[in-house]
């Protein structure tokens, strides 16, 4: 699956607004196959695990405490040029730099609590993939 998978996590603000189906519905629309899907909640510990490459970062304790606080969805995503297309479907980090028509613009309310999680290379997809799913809970 390498080079044509993505993870991403429909973050706890995004569950809580109700945005769980809008949000799958654009990642469907945007031709992307969803592969592994759970909803869970993430412990401190896992989410810090997760984003243990921010440790260092100002906001990296609000983050954390953040993407603990409520449930979420995590889902493999396939395509080709997966990372890349679904970076492109999100938007930018901050909503208020997000381009029209992306799931943070419409979805997202501040730059940490930002709807989405979407992988960075398709290195970080794999590592992230296999940190929610078994590999009998993918399906490509
Ligand atoms: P992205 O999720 O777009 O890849 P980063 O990897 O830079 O962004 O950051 C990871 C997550 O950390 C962001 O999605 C957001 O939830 C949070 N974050 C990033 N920058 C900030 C910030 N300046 N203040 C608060 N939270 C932030
Ligand atoms: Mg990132």
């Amino acid at each position: 699956m390498a080079g044509n998978i993505t993870l991403t996590m429909i973050k706890p603000d995004a569950v809580k607004a109700g945005n769980i189906g809008n949000i799958l519905q654009m990642i469907n629309n945007a031709g992307f196959k969803i592969v592994a899907m759970k909803y869970t909640q993430l412990s401190e510990a896992k989410a810090g695990e997760f984003y243990e490459v921010h440790k260092e970062r100002p906001f990296y304790g609000e983050l954390v405490g953040f993407m603990s606080s409520g449930p979420i969805v995590a889902a493999v995503l396939q395509k080709d040029n997966a990372v890349e297309d679904f970076r492109k479907l999100i938007g930018a980090t901050n909503p208020a730099e997000a381009a029209e028509g992306t799931i943070r613009k419409k979805y997202a309310t501040s730059i940490g609590e930002n709807a989405v999680h979407g992988s960075d290379s398709d290195e970080n997809a794999l590592i992230e993939a296999n940190f929610h799913f078994a590999a009998t809970e993918m399906h490509a």
